[in-house]
């Protein structure tokens, strides 16, 4: 049975990504050595690394002045290295779901956090609008992508002070215009690699303005200068990263991506607004995220969650479960995932309503 992976993260990869890093996991670049096992400063490993910034800066037609990092920490170390780096006195930050929340709970540590507006009473299904930053903020912080509920910020906004973003799980996704901000950081496991690696886009003359100490592997400039190679960079999630980046080139590069997952995203929201036994969580459609596609049953067939589950998972659908603050049901529709596994979702869903639905 063919499995179709919705999974939120660690997630699915292209094909030719597993495949490219599984040869070289037993023959690295001809070095008859694993990639495991090669020194990160090794000709051929040091031409990766290289070629992976170079492609990142490429793809997403990042400007002079920035500089494109590989970082351990996950996404969650930048929710402390962010505040530490940039924060003076104060810094606004957006709240649209758990992890927007909780790189604003570590900012507390550093000074004063504004919380400008929050959609925490209702289980964060909407992006708040019409709030107001203050114009003193070192930062304003937004989630583009809230991976557990299904909302997502899908431009770039035009703002008064140095705009920083958690793409983790929307990166690569659309064209962004990455002049618009003063940091971009996620982990990579969505759209980019398996787990182990964290990217981060900082705009350089936004560094070293603020005045506490900051320990060396916290500061973005150890990693400037070392080029990402200031410590041990994991070297198999950055190999996988670079065959991710060809494989978008030669999709047709992130406006290519942006046009599928709008059509794989369409495909499975019209299904759920059709089929009556279920319903979108976001309240707004401009909101809906085209990463994570979040429904439960509509109330009439609530008792059948379960039953879908199984049904669902019968027939090769993996990783639909909602997140458990949200119940239901998440397809993670992320690059790499074909049309084919949305209309296997679909076709599913409509066998499903068929058995029930008189
Ligand atoms: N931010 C977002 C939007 C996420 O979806 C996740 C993980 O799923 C994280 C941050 C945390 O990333 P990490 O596990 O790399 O720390």
């Amino acid at each position: 049975m063919k499995v179709h992976n919705f999974s939120a993260g660690p997630s699915i990869l292209p094909d030719f990504t597993v495949e490219k890093t599984a040869e070289a996991i037993k023959n690295f670049a001809g070095t008859g050595l694993s990639v495991m096992e090669v020194s990160h400063r090794s000709k051929e490993f040091v031409a990766v690394m290289d070629e992976a910034i170079a492609l990142f800066k490429e793809l997403l037609n990042i400007p002079e002045g920035y500089s494109v990092l590989f970082v351990g920490g996950g996404a969650s170390t930048q929710f402390c290295m962010i505040p530490y780096n940039l924060m003076g006195k104060k810094a606004a930050y957006l709240n649209t779901g758990a992890w927007a929340n909780k790189a604003q709970k570590e900012a507390n540590l550093f000074g004063e956090v504004v919380e400008v507006a929050s959609s925490k009473e209702a289980v964060y299904n909407y992006i708040p609008k019409g709030y107001e930053i203050p114009a003193d903020a070192d930062y304003f912080h937004i989630t583009t992508n809230n991976t557990i509920y299904g909302t997502e910020i899908k431009e770039d906004m035009d703002i008064n002070v140095p705009l920083v973003a958690d793409m983790s799980s929307d990166i690569f996704s659309r064209p962004v215009d990455v002049s618009k901000y003063a940091l971009i950081y996620g982990g990579a496991q969505k759209n980019l690699a398996p787990a182990g690696v964290t990217f981060v886009i900082v705009k350089d003359e936004i560094l070293g303005k603020v005045d506490r100490q900051i320990p060396t592997m916290l500061d973005y400039r150890t990693h400037i200068k070392g080029e990402s190679m200031f410590n041990t960079p994991p070297v198999v999630p950055v190999f996988a990263a670079l065959q991710t980046l060809k494989w978008i080139k030669e999709q047709g590069g992130v406006a290519a991506m942006q046009k599928m997952n709008e059509e794989k995203a369409a495909v499975l929201y019209n299904e759920i607004d059709r089929n009556p036994m279920f319903k979108g969580t976001v309240v707004n459609e401009e909101d809906r995220s085209l990463m994570n596609i979040c429904f439960i049953m509509a109330d009439e067939y609530k008792e059948l969650e379960k039953e879908f589950f199984t049904f669902a998972t019968e027939r090769g659908m993996s990783g639909i479960k909602g997140h458990r603050s949200v119940g239901g049901f998440r397809a993670s529709t992320y690059n790499a995932l074909p049309k084919a596994s949305v209309q296997a979702l679909v076709d599913c869903m409509k066998e499903f309503e068929a058995l029930h639905v008189k």
